[in-house]
């Protein structure tokens, strides 16, 4: 692992240049001094240790040895000069020199050290700042869970509540249905009594489909699954949307391959989703349109895809649509959306939604039974 980088970078080649002028410079010193002042011989000689020092800092064990050797190349004759005119000062110079080459490599060795503990340093660092960002990824995802799991729980209070709460309801208002229609019979139609009796009539029918709503939501997971043809399915709830799409002017369209898809579902369940997302296309083109079904497959899963050309989601409610009770209609109850999420996932499936001004588009994908 290479220790320190020679990039020579502009500022590398500046700190170079700074250490061949300080180098340059003393030993032009040396040359042109007079030998008989000698301490000021003794003084830049002492100075060499100032690019030596700065060569380990900067540039390592490697700058440290190679400007050190420089120094006692260039040095050299200096030194062997002092001898021949026998000067006893050259061991000073010879000693001096080593000391350079030791000062030299031990800055360098000590500079290197210090940069590959900087280094773990550093690894240490980035390791600690992942494990961290690791831990909050995953207590944000506990959180999540736990709002999930908090979210199951009102469900499933909600639900016995419901299951509860609709035979209760379900009984008492069959039999107002029952005495509504009796009296609706026996009155003349254009009274204001009828009309009377016919709003009771349409209430009841309300009624009775919001509970039916809450007992689809609140109906327990374990149902059987079996291979079934989605075209099958989407036909037959298509079926129960034909009288409400005429009214509207609304044309219906099926795009189905050749070859029949069959996904592992509860055709009852995913009869249910079509419907849901079938209703709110239709809702949502009051003034006419089309609604096209198309069903196409993607690796191991079937895809659905349920089209309205209606004015789109606006953007404000786009993330809230799944979540239950919300609902932008006077009349509507906020939970088809919610039933259809519930029973996809319950299905190993997923469900989505691109709208724009143009239209809706809402997409299921379910696994395939052969795979
Ligand atoms: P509800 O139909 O009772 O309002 P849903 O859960 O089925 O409840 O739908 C929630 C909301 O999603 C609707 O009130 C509507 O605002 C919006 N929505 C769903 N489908 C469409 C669609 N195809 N086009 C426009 N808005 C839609």
């Amino acid at each position: 692992m290479p220790v320190t980088q020679h990039n020579y970078s502009v500022s590398n080649r500046n700190r170079l240049l700074i250490i061949l002028f300080f180098i340059a410079g003393i030993t032009i010193a040396h040359y042109t001094m007079s030998h008989t002042v000698i301490y000021l011989h003794d003084i830049s000689r002492r100075l060499y240790y100032l690019p030596i020092i700065l060569s380990g800092l900067w540039f390592g064990k490697r700058g440290g040895i190679y400007s050190s050797m420089a120094i006692t190349i260039l040095y050299f004759p200096h030194a062997l000069f002092s001898w021949y005119g026998n000067n006893p000062r050259y061991l000073d110079n010879i000693i001096e020199i080593i000391f350079f080459n030791i000062v030299g490599y031990l800055v360098g060795v000590y500079i290197e050290r210090r940069n590959i503990q900087q280094q773990q340093n550093e690894e240490n660092a980035r390791k600690l700042e992942s494990a961290y960002r690791q831990l909050k990824t995953n207590s944000e995802r506990l959180t999540q869970l736990e709002e999930r799991l908090r979210f199951a729980d009102r469900l499933s209070i909600l639900g016995e509540l419901a299951a509860s709460l609709a035979h209760e309801i379900r009984n008492p208002l069959g039999g107002i249905q029952g005495a509504a229609e009796i009296l609706r019979k026996k009155i003349d139609s254009h009274s204001t009594e009828a009309e009377f009796v016919d709003i009771q009539l349409k209430e009841i029918q309300r009624l009775n489909k919001v509970v039916e709503n809450y007992l689809s939501l609140a109906k327990t997971d374990s149902v059987d699954f079996t291979p079934t043809p989605l075209h099958e399915i989407v036909t037959d709830a298509l079926e129960l949307t034909r009288i409400s799409a005429r009214k509207k002017k609304i044309l219906l369209e099926t795009h189905f391959p050749e070859q029949s898809v069959v996904v592992l579902a509860n055709g009852l369940q995913i009869q249910q989703v079509i419907l849901n997302l079938a209703l709110n296309a239709i809702q949502a083109m009051p003034d006419g349109g089309k609604l096209d079904i198309s069903i196409s497959t993607e690796n191991t899963t079937a895809l659905l895809i349920i089209a309205d050309n209606g004015p789109g989601i606006p953007e404000e409610y786009k993330d809230r649509l799944f979540k239950t009770f919300f609902t932008s209609k006077k009349e509507g109850t906020g939970l088809g959306l919610s039933i259809v999420k519930r029973i996809v996932q319950n299905h190993n499936g997923k469900v989505w939604f691109e709208s724009d001004e143009s239209g809706t588009e809402f997409f299921v994908q379910l696994p395939l039974a052969d795979k």
